[in-house]
């Protein structure tokens, strides 16, 4: 390894990509300073990976949702058969109590 590489300890790294050190989800963005910065612990934050954050975000929240969209028509499905099965044994067990009635003396 050169020596003349800077030496960046992995703290600061880690506060500055924001991956790992700092977990909180509030914000404070300073438009005069034009900077970003947790609203918790004050943790200088990169504005790239905290817009990349938001749109990896916002994906996974739009895919989510198309799974439950998805979850919901099945499950709506599955309770339309359902339903139907009981309409179903409900009408078989009055023609059987009708029919047994029926053959009573
Ligand atoms: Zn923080």
């Amino acid at each position: 390894m050169p020596d003349d590489l800077p030496i960046i300890s992995l703290e600061s790294y880690r506060i500055r990509r924001g991956d790992g050190y700092c977990l909180h989800r509030e914000r404070h963005l300073d438009d005069n300073r034009r900077t970003l910065t947790c609203a918790k612990c004050g943790a200088q934050l990169d504005v790239f990976d905290e817009l990349f954050r938001l749109v990896r975000d916002r994906e996974q929240m739009i895919y989510m949702r198309k799974q439950l969209t998805e979850d919901i028509e099945k499950l709506r499905a599955t309770h339309d058969r359902l339903k139907s099965d009981v309409r179903n044994a409900r009408a078989q067990l009055k023609r059987r109590q009708y029919m047994r009635e029926k053959d009573e003396p």
